[in-house]
C-alpha cells in the first residue's frame, strides 16, 4: 500500500475535565494529545492505511510519551526528531459557555518550530505518494524553512500534496501575515481543505457561496474542499463542483472532525486518485469522509474519537 506522509505539529492540548468554563474558572485539565498533522497520520492509520509523521518533539517526558502514542496507533515515528534543549509543544484549550474557542500556548519557542532543514529525513518524504501538511509549522523559522523544503522534495518525487491550513490565528503575528503567508503555498497544493470559517478567513467575507470558494481555486489544483461542520462539505474539481451531506449524531466535541474528515480521504487516495476525475467516485469517498468526520464529534478529544472502517460503515448504512 501506498504511504501517507503528514508533516507539522504534534504537541499536547491540556482540556478543562468540566466543560463550558473559561481557561482560569477551569478546576483541573486533561492531557489530549493533538496536532492536526498528527491526528490525520492516526487517522489514516486507524482506517487501515500506511502513515507516517514528520515533526520534532521535546526530548522530555511529554515528547516520548506522544512518540509513543503514535507507534501505538500504528504510525510510523522514524520521521519524528527530538530537540534536546526546547519543550514539547502545549496548549490550553476551552470552549467557554457562550461557545467561544480560548487557546492559551506554550510556544516560547517549542520544539515543533525548531525543526530545520537539515533534520528531515528525506528518504521517508521521497517515499510520499500522499503528503499533508498544515500551515503552523510556516510561522516562523527555521521550520519554516523545513516545511518548504519538505514540500519541494515531496512534489519531485511525484507525491500528491495536500493541504488543511488550519487557521490557529493567536500563533501568527497578525491577521493579514496569517493570510499572506497561508496563501504563499496555495498555489503548491494538489487538494485543500479549508473549513468554513477559514473560507471566509481568507477571502474576507462572510458567505461560503461557490463564487466566494471559486476565488480560492487555481487551475494548479485538482480538488478544493470546503468542510461546513454538520452540513457535510462542498467540493470543487475543473470540471465539476456540488455538496455532499454529512450524517445525524450527537456532537460532544468537534476537535479532529476535520483531521479525521482529511485522513479518511487521503487514506483512499493514496491508494487510487480516479475519484479526482469521476464525480460519482468522488461523492462516494466525501461520504465516507463525512462518517468519519461525524463520529469523530460524538466522543471528546481527537485521538480517542477517530473511527475505524467498520465504525465508519455502521452510520453509512444506518442512514
Ligand atoms: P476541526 O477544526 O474541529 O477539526 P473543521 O472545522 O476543520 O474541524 P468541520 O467542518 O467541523 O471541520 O468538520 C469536518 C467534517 O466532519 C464535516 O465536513 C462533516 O462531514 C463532519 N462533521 C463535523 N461536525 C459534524 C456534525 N455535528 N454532524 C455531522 N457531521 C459533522
Amino acid at each position: 500500500a501506498g504511504l501517507v506522509v503528514s508533516f507539522g505539529e504534534m504537541l499536547i492540548d491540556f482540556v478543562p475535565t468540566v466543560s463550558g468554563v473559561s481557561l482560569a474558572e477551569a478546576p483541573g485539565f486533561l492531557k489530549a494529545p493533538g496536532g492536526a498533522p498528527a491526528n490525520v497520520a492516526i487517522a489514516v492509520a486507524r482506517l487501515g492505511g500506511r502513515c507516517a509523521f514528520l515533526g520534532k518533539l521535546g526530548d522530555d517526558e511529554f515528547g516520548r510519551m506522544l512518540a509513543a502514542i503514535l507507534r501505538d496507533n500504528g504510525v510510523d515515528d522514524s520521521g519524528v526528531t527530538f530537540d534536546a534543549g526546547a519543550r514539547t509543544a502545549l496548549a490550553f484549550v476551552t470552549l467557554r459557555a457562550d461557545g467561544e474557542r480560548e487557546f492559551m500556548f506554550y510556544r516560547n519557542p517549542s520544539a515543533d518550530m525548531l525543526l530545520t532543514e537539515a533534520e528531515l529525513n528525506l528518504d521517508l518524504i521521497r517515499k510520499a505518494k500522499v503528503f499533508h501538511y498544515g500551515s503552523i509549522s510556516l510561522i516562523t523559522e527555521p521550520c519554516r524553512s523545513a516545511h518548504l523544503k519538505a514540500m519541494e522534495v515531496a512534489k519531485e518525487a511525484g507525491a500528491l500534496l495536500s493541504y488543511d491550513p488550519n487557521l490557529r490565528l493567536p500563533l501568527w503575528p497578525s491577521a493579514a501575515e496569517a493570510r499572506e503567508q497561508i496563501l504563499s503555498i496555495w498555489d503548491a497544493a494538489d487538494i485543500i481543505k479549508v473549513s468554513d470559517v477559514e473560507l471566509e478567513f481568507l477571502t474576507g467575507t462572510d458567505s461560503v457561496e461557490d463564487e466566494v470558494a471559486m476565488r480560492l481555486w487555481r487551475p494548479s489544483l485538482k480538488l478544493l474542499l470546503v468542510t461546513l461542520g454538520e452540513k457535510g462539505c462542498k467540493y470543487y474539481t475543473k470540471d465539476f463542483h456540488g455538496s455532499v451531506e454529512s450524517f445525524a449524531v450527537k456532537q460532544v466535541d468537534t476537535t479532529g472532525a476535520g483531521d479525521a474528515f482529511v485522513g479518511a480521504l487521503l487514506g483512499k487516495f493514496v491508494e487510487d486518485q480516479s475519484a479526482l476525475q469521476d464525480e460519482k467516485k468522488l461523492r462516494e469517498l466525501l461520504r465516507f469522509s463525512n462518517a468519519c468526520g461525524a463520529i469523530t464529534t460524538t466522543k471528546k478529544g481527537a485521538i480517542p474519537s477517530l473511527p475505524n472502517v467498520s465504525e465508519a460503515m455502521q452510520l453509512m448504512e444506518r442512514a
